[in-house]
């Protein structure tokens, strides 16, 4: 009787390199779940409670109102609004 051709000890091995595996997986692929430390746009300081009310946040203050106001004009809802205050 030979022994197999793997040993228990290599079956483990794989069990834990696939764990690994998906782990480091998981890590790359982070999501929008990090909060990042600095806006993505221009790098300014994200204050911790803005960090914390808003998971994954990736903007200050400042950069997120710039896209707030983006998002508005694409889905046409502060269309008037942006118009009359021109006209002021
Ligand atoms: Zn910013």
């Amino acid at each position: 009787m030979a022994s197999g051709w793997a040993s228990d000890d290599a079956v483990q091995e794989q069990i834990d390199s696939s764990i690994e595996d998906a782990i480091a997986r998981a890590r790359s692929q982070l999501p929008t779940g990090a909060s990042l430390s600095h806006c993505e746009e221009c790098e300014a300081l994200i204050p911790e409670a803005r960090r914390q009310a808003i998971p994954g946040v990736r903007l200050c203050v400042a950069c997120q109102a710039e896209h707030d106001k983006e998002q508005a004009k694409f889905s046409g809802y502060n269309r008037r609004g942006s118009k009359d205050s021109q006209l002021r």
